[in-house]
């Protein structure tokens, strides 16, 4: 697919508009109903050296392969993970597929079979099947409790020096907000300071809430750290910490980024309470990233204990009908937030991958184009495609603070995925259609990581 030198063309590229550098906007060709652009793209050592409308420029001798209008998209930028619980499926099933099954068998998991060796087999793994697919940057959260917190950080920072090279990878500390009152909580951000982290955790509404982001805040300010925590991760109308933590980002005037991932119950709330916390969310500069695969599994994911609770709904005599079986009602609500509601406030929203064969959800394989197929599926971002290519590459880099990152642009590193796909229906239609990944101009010959690698966890 790309010629076997240093210096070479990649013509007849087409790139959605939004995916270019500004200085690769303002000279492109105007663009299709689809918001893509045709274009010539010199490659050079490792680096992007020109991007031109396709055909402008006389490219002499230089070797060159014509993509017949093939998308190219930069690598993707994959920001929220938890790779510490991938691929403990096979031995750790959620039970019944709800998030309080999934919070209780994920510490099964930990109590009976977390060691260095557990954690680095599993966490390298989702590592070679994210960059085969294509990412050039990723971040996991890391559950952080005390002795796990020290096992899983020691484990993320070999990683991360092994991997330096081809994944720029960062690391965020969960818990749940009361630990941080706690001296644990401080050492912890200590740690999280002094390995180069972001402070996170999982918000839930508690009469003590308020005082826990306050600290929280302060200990990420002092340490000049930025924050992403899980916020609204349920269907509950009345779970509104995003509007907590962008009060309270407010008044503490946070200079650094905030991210809050899921928002979930946003999307259930009253549009007066939805208008005012979005006003706040922009006005604090916090970030959101969606998850729509794992928000898909576990929201609205509800049991009925038998099906004499709903009787409207089984037409059957009761006679007839199944009685104390627990059984699985059919989700109303995809479990995604506002998407499109937030970008119209300008508001920046990235979407990613989440959780990987575990018990929040039991699929994925931390693909970014999976991640972006389901998200256009679910939250509809087809009519038209426009910028959403940005939620899983521009966006999510400038949330990590990653510069030239999830863009192609002249004096940008090569680091591009080449996809069978023409337009968006042939692209998002074919998931497992084959690609190229090209990073520092060279391609990615590595295949997928095979499930028998995992064989020998545990179990
Ligand atoms: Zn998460």
């Amino acid at each position: 697919m790309v010629p076997d030198s240093s210096h070479y063309w990649l013509k007849n590229a087409q790139v959605p508009l939004a995916l270019l550098s500004q200085g690769a906007r303002a000279i492109a060709p105007p663009p299709n109903l689809e918001s893509l652009v045709l274009l010539d793209v010199e490659i050079q050592s490792g680096w992007i050296t020109q991007v031109v409308p396709a055909a402008a420029v006389e490219t002499g001798p230089i070797p060159f392969v014509d993509l017949q209008h093939r998308q190219i998209w930069p690598c993707f930028v994959d920001m929220h993970t938890h790779l510490d619980k991938g691929h403990i499926w096979q031995r750790s099933p959620n039970p019944d597929g709800t998030f309080q099954s999934a919070i209780a068998t994920v510490q099964q998991d930990i109590e009976t079979y977390w060691d260095s060796a557990d954690l680095y087999q599993r966490m390298e793994f989702g590592l070679k099947c994210s960059y085969v697919h294509g990412t050039k940057a990723l971040r996991t959260h890391l559950d952080s409790p005390e002795r796990i917190g020290e096992l899983n950080w020691d484990v993320f920072k070999t990683l991360q020096e092994e991997w330096g090279d081809r994944l720029m990878l960062q690391a965020v500390s969960l818990v749940t907000l009361d630990y941080y009152l706690t001296p644990a909580g401080e050492k912890l951000a200590d740690r999280v300071a002094e390995l180069g982290g972001v402070l996170g955790g999982v918000a839930y509404m508690n009469p003590n809430l308020d005082s826990q982001l306050e600290h929280l805040l302060q200990l990420a300010q002092d340490r000049g750290l930025a924050l992403d925590l899980h916020t609204d991760e349920t269907g509950d109308p009345d779970s509104k910490t995003l509007h907590q933590v962008a009060q309270k980002a407010i008044q503490a005037q946070f200079p650094h980024q905030i991210t809050c991932g899921h928002c979930c119950s946003l999307a259930l709330q009253s549009p007066e309470f939805v208008h005012e916390t979005l006003a706040l969310v922009k006005e604090a500069g916090i970030g959101i990233v969606s998850l729509p695969t794992c928000n898909l599994y576990l929201q609205d994911r509800q049991l009925v204990q038998n099906s004499k609770s709903d009787p409207k709904l089984d037409p059957r005599p009761d006679s007839q009908k199944p009685s104390l079986q627990p059984y699985s009602r059919t989700p109303r609500w995809r479990g995604i937030t506002l998407i499109h509601e937030l970008r119209n406030c300008e508001i920046p929203v990235a979407i990613a991958s989440d959780n990987c064969r575990d018990p929040f959800y039991s699929f994925g394989d931390h693909d970014g184009l999976e991640t972006f197929i389901m998200a256009v599926r679910i939250a509809h971002l087809d009519q038209p495609y426009g910028d959403w290519p940005e939620l899983i590459t521009q966006v999510p880099a400038q949330l990590m603070g990653l510069h030239g990152v999830g863009q192609i642009g002249a004096q940008v590193p090569a680091d591009l995925i080449i996809f069978e796909g023409r337009s968006f229906s042939e692209l998002l239609s074919r998931p497992c259609a084959s690609r190229t990944v090209i990073r520092d101009g060279s391609m990615v010959t590595g295949s997928l990581p095979s499930y028998t690698e995992l064989d020998n966890l545990r179990d």
